[in-house]
């Protein structure tokens, strides 16, 4: 898989506000908010997208998991929040790198377009 511009925030080829990092994932605010909050919590292991995932990735996508509801927790979205996974053409995904978006700080409508 070549290098996504997600890969190059992970080797800190190129910058990102990032939030939060740990041994398996890093989450970084999205440079083009959709949300007064809207930070992508992204595995450190290059995944393509939902549909690469490996059956042993289950551990890893529950730690992602969990830091999404810590991280919901320190940036203060009491009211509520969404989490996002794109998925494919169809799906909008655009970075070919799996990234969950985290979004909050204002009401959010359904559907989505
Ligand atoms: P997707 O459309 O694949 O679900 O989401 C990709 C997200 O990555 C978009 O919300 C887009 O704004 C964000 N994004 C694309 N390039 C960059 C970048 O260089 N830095 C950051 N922080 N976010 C990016």
């Amino acid at each position: 898989m070549a290098d996504t511009i997600f890969q190059k925030i992970i080797d800190r080829e190129i910058p990102a506000d990032i939030v939060f990092e740990d041994d398996h994932c890093l989450a970084f605010r999205d440079v083009s908010p959709q949300a007064p909050t809207h930070v992508l919590v992204i595995p450190k292991k290059p995944v393509e997208s939902i549909d690469q995932l490996a059956n042993e990735d289950a551990e890893l996508l529950g730690h992602l998991w969990i830091v999404i509801r810590n991280l919901a927790q320190e940036l203060k979205l009491a009211d509520g929040y969404r989490v996002v996974v794109n998925c494919g053409a169809d799906g909008g995904q655009t970075v070919d790198h799996l990234h969950f978006h985290l979004l909050g700080g204002r009401a959010l409508s359904w559907p989505p377009g």
